[in-house]
């Protein structure tokens, strides 16, 4: 399959050839034609996925084929994503997608200064990409009509409700004309979904593609039981042992993601943290630090860390498991992305057992588990973080760096074959 049988015009295909890519993905080769129909769609994909290419190409060969309304240039396509980093991304995309029409698009997301993006909307936009709240900010003030949006992108659109954006999103919904064409994408598809959808989409097309868990066969997966009070001191002894270059670690709380990265770099590791109380600025210099590698460990809550899209990231770490288990299939989709090899690492204590046992269970599958001598609380190894036939790897931390590798190939719990 190649993008030259989707229906894209040579504007969009030089620019997607720029990017190299050589073929479009699963989402992309199914939700391209029928976006380019006209159709509403709805889409279950997650991040990592190239879903953000596969709204955002046929959107601008829409708009780009269209000329634009009367009154000025307002706003024709809308997207609405749950955080900054992800409005800012997917702004990037239809920069980079749309490079070679005469489109103009901005961003809009709360954190950073009102006026320019007011201004910016002001000199005209054909494609705006906003966060719920800060959107309803510039509308209130009268600094954005959305009366002549033609399309309107929900994506990630499962987060936003879970971030309770429900009624922003129907008040942005009474903003806009009637006909229209909705994209709704999400990467979990439950009842909340289901009836926004059913208000918001017209005959849609339904378009799925494999889970990450079950797609991504190139993260490696495994569980090291271990005492909550040894967890940090695990955490550094791997990332020193394993030599790990970029980790990007996950805590429950902003507090927990704040204290460990000042503790490991008490450790002598170069760590920061990312969270919704951090400053637009400073959540940015923190992404860019560690992208080019002068920081090698990003503790990151799971709102601050969905969306972001960091290419190739070889580890994740859990330092925490969440508390809802899709979480964790988010979190480890940020690594072995686009084919590149990946390495999921969870620290489970004796008290997320629970929390593992649901994951595994979502997963349709158990978890290798490897005890890291020296750090297996009494507890938490012999309660062991699963039910069912586990198998179980002792690893001798003086061998560790080398024994957590290429060489050894085991079995899952079902008999699956991978290699770890
Ligand atoms: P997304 O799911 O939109 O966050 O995209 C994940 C990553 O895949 C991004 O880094 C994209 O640049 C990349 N990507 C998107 N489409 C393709 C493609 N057809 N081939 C290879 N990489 C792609």
């Amino acid at each position: 399959m190649s993008f030259d049988s989707l229906g894209l015009k040579a504007e969009l295909l030089s620019a997607v050839q720029a990017q190299g890519y050589t073929s479009p993905t699963p989402i992309q080769a199914k939700t391209i034609p029928v976006i380019l129909e006209g159709r509403d769609v709805l889409a279950g994909a997650q991040t990592g996925t190239g879903k953000t290419a596969a709204f955002t190409l046929p959107m601008l060969q829409l708009l780009s084929g269209k000329a634009h309304g009367g009154r000025g240039r307002l706003p024709r396509a809308l997207v609405l994503a749950p955080t900054r980093e992800l409005a800012a991304q997917v702004h990037e995309s239809v920069r980079t997608y749309g490079k070679n029409l005469h489109m103009s698009s901005t961003a809009v997301f709360g954190g950073v200064g009102f006026q320019p993006q007011a201004d910016s909307i002001r000199r005209g936009v054909d494609i705006l990409v906003a966060t719920p709240g800060r959107l309803l900010d510039h509308s209130g003030q009268r600094t954005v009509d959305l009366s002549q949006v033609e399309i309107l992108v929900l994506d990630e659109a499962d987060r936003m409700l879970d971030m309770g954006f429900i009624h922003d999103i129907k008040r942005i919904l009474s903003l806009l004309p009637k006909q229209r064409q909705n994209l709704l994408f999400s990467a979990t598809y439950n009842d909340d979904i289901k009836r926004l959808a059913d208000g918001l989409l017209n005959d849609p097309v339904l378009v799925e593609v494999a889970r990450r868990n079950t797609a991504a066969e190139t993260v490696t997966q495994v569980v090291h039981p271990v005492g909550q009070s040894k967890k940090r001191a695990l955490l550094a002894h791997l990332i020193k042992e394993r030599d790990w270059k970029q980790v990007l670690v996950f805590t429950r709380t902003k507090h927990g993601a704040n204290r460990l990265a000042t503790q490991l770099l008490s450790d002598g590791i170069n760590s920061t943290a990312i969270h919704g109380n951090k400053s637009q600025a400073a959540r940015t210099r923190a992404l860019a630090d560690f992208k080019n590698g002068s920081v090698r460990t990003l503790v990151a809550t799971d709102i601050a860390a969905r969306g972001l899209d960091i290419d190739s990231l070889p580890h994740v770490v859990n330092f925490d498991l969440p508390n809802v288990p899709e979480d964790y299939i988010h979190r480890i989709g940020r690594t072995g992305r686009a084919g590149a090899n990946g390495a999921a690492v969870s620290l489970v204590s004796g008290d997320e057992r629970d929390l593992l046992n649901n994951i595994q269970k979502l997963l349709g599958r158990k978890i290798t588990v490897e005890e890291i001598s020296g750090f297996v609380q009494e507890a938490a190894s012999t309660q062991a973080p699963s039910r069912g036939p586990v198998e179980r790897v002792f690893v001798n931390p003086k061998r560790a760096g080398g024994g957590y590798g290429r060489e050894q190939s085991r079995r899952d719990g079902q008999g699956r074959r991978y290699s770890r």
